[in-house]
């Protein structure tokens, strides 16, 4: 039962109940928002008013697109916002804790330090999988939460499904994958499984693949009961009509997108196959994702080197089992050209 996983306090919440939930009916005269009546010249009609508490039209898209009911979507403002909403809505702070697989996405982290929130950690082998030997252990600490980050942000691996699977079954609490960049190999897509799991939480944003990292559209799936519980702590009107319009914009391309991935694909394996030609590279992870993670011979003196150049690359260094990595994502033909010649004069200079 998932009552039982959810913090007291937030059970019992009465949650803001705002204007637009009060009335939905049609009307033509709107006096119960405090809102502004006109818009300012130039500024798109409509915009003096509050968006939609709970997006229906853009979940109906979602929903048709995924092949997931509409009851089982929640829409944050960036995927942010769910990790940090499932701290909140599950985490007694002081008291429960979060197991995450470093080096892995750092917010996980952060939203768990905001909430007063004990991480454990295990770390991930040198192929950057999930070491199964320490899952029973570290599942008896009875974490609440445990992310997943598939593929995995610095790393760009996947964990197997049949590795998903035995946390879900093993964990007491919420498991939460974190699909961020599931869009460049969709196969590996544990979504379907939310309706057999009622533990998990599948997040997925479209800062991604999707291009609209500025609009902040983060998703998550689950149950019903899970999305209705984050339904009731969110802000009430916690994604703004711009990004709703941009969004559905967007989910219209869907075609489009694919194209795109594709090429993202291509220029990864292209810029995979340059990398690995210079003295300086000492190794390229495996990646199912939109960036390389790259071992380089003296990876501060690149990345200050890049930087130099207005290249700016992610160090990642200092992460566990990342020792002189560098992340660095896949840009445009032309943006992965800029980075190649770059690399190539350093190199020449060097020789
Ligand atoms: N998860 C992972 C693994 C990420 O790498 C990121 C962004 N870097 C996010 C979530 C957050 O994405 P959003 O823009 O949807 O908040």
């Amino acid at each position: 039962m998932i009552e039982n996983l959810v913090r007291p306090n937030i059970l019992n919440l009465k949650p803001y109940s705002s204007a637009r939930d009060e009335f939905k009916g049609k009307a033509s005269v709107w006096l119960d928002a405090n809102e502004s009546p006109v818009v300012l010249p130039g500024v798109q009609t409509g915009m003096n008013r509050y968006p939609e508490p709970l997006q229906p039209e853009l979940k109906e898209k979602i929903s048709r697109i995924k092949g997931v009911p509409a009851n089982r979507i929640f829409i944050g403002n960036g995927s942010d916002e769910a990790v940090d909403l499932l701290f909140r809505v599950f985490c007694e702070p002081g008291r429960d804790k979060a197991l995450v697989f470093p080096p892995t996405y750092g917010m996980y982290g952060v939203c768990a330090a905001v909430n007063d929130v004990q991480v454990i950690e295990s770390l991930l082998d040198e192929q950057f999988s999930i070491n199964l030997k320490e899952i029973g252990k570290k599942t008896m600490e009875n974490p609440k939460l445990t992310f997943i980050c598939n593929p995995n942000n610095p790393t760009g691996n996947v964990q197997s499904h049949e590795t998903i699977r035995r946390i879900i079954e093993a964990s007491k609490g919420i498991v939460v994958v974190d699909e961020a960049y599931v869009d460049f190999c969709p196969e590996q897509s544990v979504l379907s499984w939310i309706e057999q799991y009622h533990n998990l939480v599948v997040l997925q944003t479209l800062s991604k693949a999707w291009g609209l990292a500025g609009a902040r559209i983060g998703l998550a799936f689950a149950s019903p009961e899970i999305i209705s519980v984050l339904n009731r702590v969110k802000f009430p009107y916690n994604i703004g009509k711009p990004s709703i319009e941009l969004a559905s914009a967007a989910l219209d391309q869907e075609q489009e997108i694919k194209e795109r991935v594709g090429e993202i694909i291509n220029q990864r394996n292209l810029l995979m196959n340059s990398l690995s030609a210079f003295t300086f590279v000492e190794k390229i992870f495996p990646s199912s994702a939109n960036f390389l993670l790259v071992k380089f011979r003296e990876s501060e003196k690149i990345y200050q080197y890049l930087a130099g150049k207005g290249i700016i690359v992610r160090d990642r260094s200092k992460q566990p089992g990342c020792k002189g990595c560098l992340r660095i994502t896949v840009g445009t033909q032309t943006e992965n050209k800029t980075l190649l010649k770059a690399l190539k004069e350093l190199e020449n200079k060097q020789q």
